[in-house]
């Protein structure tokens, strides 16, 4: 058992200060001003199909997701959203496109929030009025979702395609028109699926106003693609303080995209660090399979929650070094293995035992371990 000596940890350090945007609220989760940054994403599944629309739900919420968003293209979903909408454990935000009666729809169905996208709903303009009134009646909060591949035709005409000004045009009009409704909860995006392109955009909204932003790289692509692309322009805005709640578009599962998510938070120390694996890229070197050691290891430690640092590297030239650094590591060579904990060399197991080894130690060591706050303030590092 550890003794804690009641003094708070301090929080990690961040690379900027975030910055200063409005709260708003997305049912139960806050978004922007001081709130962590909250991981979305949004169902696969027929809205239609209740149950299999509440089960990826309930998956998305066991890997993290904060929020969720779901499809509503028809009358038929539509009438799904009151059921989905109650059973969620995580806030349901309903997204719109074409058909403003389905924002009054979700409103009434008890969505915590809805999407609606200024470019595929000319008609919206006139209803904006309405809709403010509808959502602050119900306390529910809007995100503008601007996006390049619906840009509004007029947008289009003038600036010849979705270039960062015209994605920043259409979102500061369509905020204007809430905001001269006296509608302040929502948010904004302006996405684009050219990393360069979005962090251009969103850095000029960052600018504009004191929107919550949500980031999302759209389209980004397929599993290895879209997380490079998300991670380096999320990357980009997050280190600088911009963003408030994220989504990472990927063509696989959405849990998928809710790992990525919170990896890249984690990286950022925007969320605590759980399960760290320092290993190393093998070289001519190397003593041992590295590959096989890291994902042997990787798969026997899945779904250990604390922050628990472990190396795992292939010979004695840096191996030793990064393992005394990690709360846990290995050091192989010459068909044996030296295990470290904090910094220490335990014992000295042979190779055949090294994983198990690992895993027995990083277990005992999660057991000990005081767990961080989840809502600690980062610490800024200057300089
Ligand atoms: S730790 Fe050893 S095996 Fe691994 S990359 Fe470095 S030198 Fe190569």
């Amino acid at each position: 058992m550890s003794v804690s000596l009641g003094l708070p940890a301090l929080p990690p350090p961040v690379l900027a200060p975030r910055r200063k945007s409005r709260k708003i609220r997305v049912g139960k989760v806050e978004v922007g001003g001081d709130a962590p940054v909250s991981v979305q994403s949004m169902t696969t599944t027929p809205t239609t199909n209740i149950n299999a629309t509440l089960q990826q739900i309930a998956e998305l919420t066991a890997t993290g997701c904060d929020i969720v968003r779901v499809a509503c293209p028809s009358a038929d979903d539509a009438e799904a959203l009151p059921i989905i909408a109650k059973k969620s454990q995580i806030p349901v935000i309903a997204d719109i496109h074409f058909q403003p009666k389905y924002v009054f729809a979700a409103i009434d169905a008890g969505c915590a929030a809805v999407r609606v996208n200024p470019g595929n709903i000319r008609k919206f303009d006139d209803q904006v009025k309405e809709i403010a009134r509808a959502a602050k009646d119900a306390g529910v909060s809007i995100r503008i979702g601007v996006n390049a591949g619906s840009l509004d035709p007029r947008l289009l005409a003038k600036y010849g395609k979705a270039t960062p000004e015209a994605l920043v045009e259409s979102a500061v009009w369509e905020a204007s028109l809430f905001e001269e409704h006296d509608f302040h909860d929502f948010k904004i995006s302006v996405k684009h699926n050219d990393p360069v392109v979005m962090v251009k955009a969103y850095e000029m909204l960052a600018e504009r106003g004191d929107w919550p932003l949500h980031l999302g790289v759209t389209e980004a692509g397929p599993a290895f693609q879209g997380t490079i692309k998300s991670a380096v322009a999320f990357g980009a805005l997050l280190s600088k303080g911009i963003g408030d709640t994220i989504r990472v578009s990927l063509s696989a599962p959405p849990a998928e995209e809710v790992k990525v998510g919170l990896q890249i938070l984690q990286s950022l120390n925007l969320r605590p660090r759980k399960l760290e694996i320092v290993s190393c890229p093998s070289c001519g070197r190397a003593q041992v399979d590295v590959y096989s050691l890291a994902d042997a290891v990787t798969e026997g430690l899945q779904g250990m929650t604390v922050p628990l640092r472990v190396a795992v590297m292939g010979c004695v030239v840096n191996g030793p070094g990064e393992a005394r650094e990690a709360d846990l590591g290995v050091a192989s060579g010459n068909g044996k293995g030296q295990i470290f904990v904090r910094g220490e060399v335990i014992k000295t197991v042979p190779e055949a035992e090294i994983v198990a080894t690992l895993i027995e130690e990083a277990e005992r060591l999660a057991a000990e371990m005081d767990v961080p706050d989840e809502g600690a303030a980062p610490v800024v590092t200057v300089g």
